[in-house]
């Protein structure tokens, strides 16, 4: 019998692993970050300098077999869409029943390894029109992280996290993060080098769960570098 294969890969990395020892079961979808598909899912990955320190490289994303699923799947949104979102929709609806019977709530996140503004992409299910995938679940929080910053009146049920570059052609963009109070997550080349305060705002861990959307805003998130970001020299990454 064919198989459908799940586009949403839940509970695993080592942070939402951490996330699941506090209450919450996630699902992250990883896509091929920057243009590496042939399709740009991170536009502004150039003026951030991010695409070669991406996090794509850190973990199970080093394998090429994961590079190449994710291109696949990358692809796949681009060229046959709603055929793409009908099979997340049945991913978070796996994910539903198991989080109940795990007793956990839980969260997903569509950017794992892209910035698309999912608030943007509509779609039909079971007939049904949807302007986007958190208002065919009402009940379940998303969030993400964004290089983005003109994403306003986003659903109630998908939080964003900034996510700053140090590289001199995106300084702008994380002034207007820091102007609009947002919380931006920061990534430091090492643990060690992780500050008490970052541009005069309150750093808190990171790395120790992916659950950002309890945490308030106006404060910094830091990460630390992981894979081939730990000696990425193009900027993004601070220290
Ligand atoms: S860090 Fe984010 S915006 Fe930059 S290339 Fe990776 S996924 Fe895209």
């Amino acid at each position: 019998m064919f198989k459908r294969k799940s586009l949403i890969g839940f509970n695993t990395n080592a942070k939402t692993i951490k996330g699941e020892k506090i209450g919450f079961y996630t699902g992250i979808l990883y896509l091929a970050p920057s243009d590496l598909s042939g399709y740009q899912v991170c536009p502004m990955a150039k003026l951030a300098k991010c695409d070669i320190a991406c996090l794509n490289t850190s973990g199970r994303g080093a394998f090429n077999s994961i590079q190449l699923s994710r291109i696949n799947k990358t692809k796949y949104f681009f060229e046959n869409r709603n055929d793409f979102m009908i099979n997340i929709c049945k991913d978070i609806e796996k994910g539903i029943k198991k989080a109940k019977l795990l007793n956990q709530e839980l969260l997903i996140r569509l950017n794992g390894t892209s910035d698309i503004k999912w608030e943007n992409v509509a779609f039909i299910y079971n007939g049904n029109h949807y302007n986007n995938i958190m208002e065919c679940f009402p009940n379940v929080q998303f969030y993400d992280y964004t290089k983005i910053n003109n994403r306003n009146n986003l659903p109630n049920n998908y939080d964003l996290t900034f996510s700053y570059s140090n590289a001199i052609t995106f300084h702008k963009y994380n002034g207007i993060a820091f102007k609009n109070k947002q919380r931006v997550a920061v990534v430091f080349r090492n643990e060690r080098d992780i500050p008490l305060t970052f541009k005069g705002l309150n750093v808190i861990g990171g790395d120790n769960s992916d659950v950002r959307h309890i945490e308030p805003k106006n404060t910094i998130v830091a990460l630390y570098a992981k894979g081939k970001g730990k000696k990425d020299n193009s900027g993004f990454i601070v220290g």
